[in-house]
């Protein structure tokens, strides 16, 4: 296959079925390249929000594309990074001042975020949580939790992270007694993605941040998955109204554009010193014009067609529809707004409805430790006949 020869093996997975290779996309579906239709319950690794190439944001990408594709992100930064720098700070929780660090993907915002704990706290400890994804460079792999990830690596990992179980602030206290070095902050998803749409314990985030008020931690919150409406509010922190020192946020942000931030506290980002000329933490491509355009078309377009709102509403009707629907073989459905899981008796059962799926034309993927959970996370903006449609052929497929 033209592909094998020329990717390393451990990207694209080719057995026992090679994928489908995508072609083009609009809104939940997708066409591969024979021409094949599907419906995307995955909305691209949550990132097609406000559905794939929304003319809106591929119109601002194309009209910023043709006057400015690149600029000097840290030294002479083009005019859409500033405005894009304040629609996040006027989003964050609570309405607190905010400033923020931009890069391309949530691993970089977790990055910037357990730098700016380290900077702003002098303690390199974190405590995370058990299922914690955070992604896979090297500083975010400290705090994700999965063994998979983490083995080949151990010996290049430090062991500053710690890990609690999930859903449970006070046992953040016992991580934080038995890690190796001084604990200066704790990283949460509000709900799990991943780690297999996980929804804590009502009360669990406005615990943890009274734990971290109290000992002294900065609180993280890991939104790349969550954040902008995908769990029915803009951030899922919203629904306890808690307030987090640091959010980190990508995926969904640009529709498609590798676009991310950590967004803080403005009087905690200070911890970073000012820039004389050379930044503490940059890239290439901070503040990627185009990428910026696109985020601000998508924040846009979320508010005009109040996709939050539908998300929390269409979120529970698919939940209601799916636990009516559940049969043998399904221990669980879960899940807040359009994140949404259904956890089955095995792993294998999770990944036979996958493939059916697939060549009855639903995309879906599994999350969770060990697979065994169907993630559905589609587009914000699906209609409520296509999700219906493609939530019966998943139900059919777990049979
Ligand atoms: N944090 C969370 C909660 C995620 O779900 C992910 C990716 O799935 C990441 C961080 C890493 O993001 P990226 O894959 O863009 O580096």
């Amino acid at each position: 296959m033209r592909l094998a020869a020329v990717e390393s093996r451990n990207v694209t997975c080719q057995e026992p079925l090679p994928p489908i290779f995508w072609e083009r996309a609009l809104a939940s579906n997708v066409w591969d390249a024979d021409g094949n239709r599907f419906v995307d319950l995955g909305a691209g690794f949550g990132v097609a929000g406000v559905g794939h190439a929304h003319p809106r944001v591929v119109e601002a990408i194309a009209h910023q594309l043709a006057r400015l594709p690149h600029a000097m992100g840290d030294v002479h930064p083009a005019v859409t990074k500033v405005k894009l720098l304040e629609a996040l700070a006027t989003r964050f929780p609570g309405g607190v001042s905010a400033r923020s660090v931009l890069g391309s993907s949530g691993s970089d915002a977790v990055e910037i975020a357990l730098k700016t704990a380290l900077l702003a706290t002098g303690r390199p400890g974190i405590v995370a949580f058990e299922g914690a994804y955070h992604g896979l460079t090297f500083g975010a792999l400290e705090v994700t939790s999965r063994a998979f990830f983490r083995r080949p690596f151990a010996s290049g990992l430090t062991g500053r992270g710690s890990f609690a179980r999930f859903g449970d602030a006070d046992d953040a206290v016992r991580a934080a007694r038995e890690a190796k070095v001084p604990v200066g902050a704790v990283i949460v998803e509000p709900i799990q993605g991943r780690g297999g749409e996980r929804v804590p314990p009502v009360g669990f985030l406005s615990r943890l941040r009274a734990v971290c008020d109290r000992e002294g931690w900065l609180l993280i919150a890991d939104e790349v998955y969550t954040g902008f409406g995908r769990t029915g509010r803009l951030f899922a922190c919203d629904h306890e109204a808690v307030v987090p020192d640091l959010l980190c946020v990508g995926k969904a942000l640009a529709s498609g554009m590798p676009v991310a931030a950590c967004i803080g506290r403005a009087s905690l980002m200070d911890a970073w010193p000012p820039s004389r000329g050379e930044a503490l933490h940059t890239q290439t491509f901070l503040g990627h014009p185009p990428g910026a355009a696109a985020a601000l078309a998508t924040l846009a377009v979320l508010e005009e067609e109040k996709l939050v709102e539908r998300a929390a509403e269409l979120g529970e009707y698919a939940l209601g529809r799916l636990r009516a629907a559940a049969g043998a073989g399904v221990r669980d459905v879960r899940g807040r707004g359009l994140l949404l899981g259904i956890e089955c008796d095995s792993p294998e059962r999770a990944a036979r409805a996958c493939t059916r799926a697939l060549e009855r034309g639903v995309i879906v993927l599994s999350s969770g430790d060990d697979g065994r959970v169907l993630s559905i996370t589609p587009p914000l903006s699906i209609e409520r006949d296509v999700l219906d449609g493609a939530l019966a052929i998943l139900m059919e497929c777990l049979q």
